[in-house]
């Protein structure tokens, strides 16, 4: 029996994730706030036992504490974040798993937006989360680490299998492919803006994303393409010389 994934939109644009086995057990992933992810518990007579933080935000923690008093989960986060992650209990870091039944999530730390932000990869379920470093057609704003840190970061969830399911922390889709669109114009960039549009009036969400559709149309993912650096006009900068350029001007986009 495979592991189900509800997304809870919470705050703006977050999304925390409720993660469901077969008897109604559960774990969440960056509860941005506690009354939308305390109602989806309800409505679906839930037990949450975990609760996991991808980063220390605030729109990622902000219902760490409450849902721990209320259900008594356990929050996992990184051990190098154990002073910032409200109320952490379990301390992991790279390479460690957090273990839940039989699912086994591999901690991946990708630095950058912030120094202690990881993912949570379930190999058997092909699955990560992502948090503020990966988006669907874009990546997080560095603002603890360098642009190399998120590059490489970048380079690690790049390498997993192409049919990973990509959930990430918020729905900035539609802005990132503007943002893509105004740097090179391409064909399927347009075509999925237009379904993405759609999407949006439906307010359905773009999540989740797979490695192998960011891998196509993500140009965060794309620096070390001579093909994107010709567009460019970048040809003899080096891989992260391009990456760090894409990611200044979306800074300013
Ligand atoms: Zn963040
Ligand atoms: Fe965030």
């Amino acid at each position: 029996m495979s592991l189900r994934v509800k997304i809870i939109p919470c705050r703006t644009d977050n999304f925390s994730y409720m993660c469901i086995d077969s008897e109604s057990n559960a774990f969440v992933v960056d509860p941005s706030e506690f009354v939308p992810v305390d109602e989806f518990i309800k409505t679906n007579n839930l037990n949450l036992k975990y609760i996991l933080n991808t980063h220390h935000h605030f729109d990622h923690v902000g219902g760490n504490i409450e849902l721990k008093e209320k259900y008594g989960a356990k929050i996992v986060g990184n051990k190098n974040d154990k002073d910032r992650i409200p109320g952490i209990d379990i301390c992991l870091t790279e390479g460690e798993f957090f273990e839940f039944n039989e699912y086994r999530a591999e901690i991946i730390d990708i630095p950058g937006h912030t120094i202690g932000h990881i993912a949570f990869y379930i190999q058997s379920e092909n699955i990560v989360f992502t948090g503020d470093t990966l988006f669907s057609l874009g990546c997080g704003r560095i603002f603890e680490g360098t642009p190399e840190m998120m590059y490489q970061s970048l380079n690690k969830l790049k390498n997993l299998p192409e049919n990973t399911r990509v959930y990430c922390g918020h729905e900035y889709t539609l802005n990132n492919a503007l943002f893509l669109e105004s740097v090179i114009k391409d064909r399927d960039l347009s075509e999925k803006i237009e379904s993405l549009k759609e999407l949006y009036e439906k307010k359905q969400p773009s999540i989740p994303t797979t490695i192998k559709a960011e891998k196509k149309l993500n140009f965060f993912l794309k620096s070390n393409e001579e093909n994107f650096k010709n567009h460019l006009k970048m040809n003899e900068a080096n891989d992260l010389e391009v990456f760090t350029y894409l990611r200044h001007l979306k800074d300013t986009f």
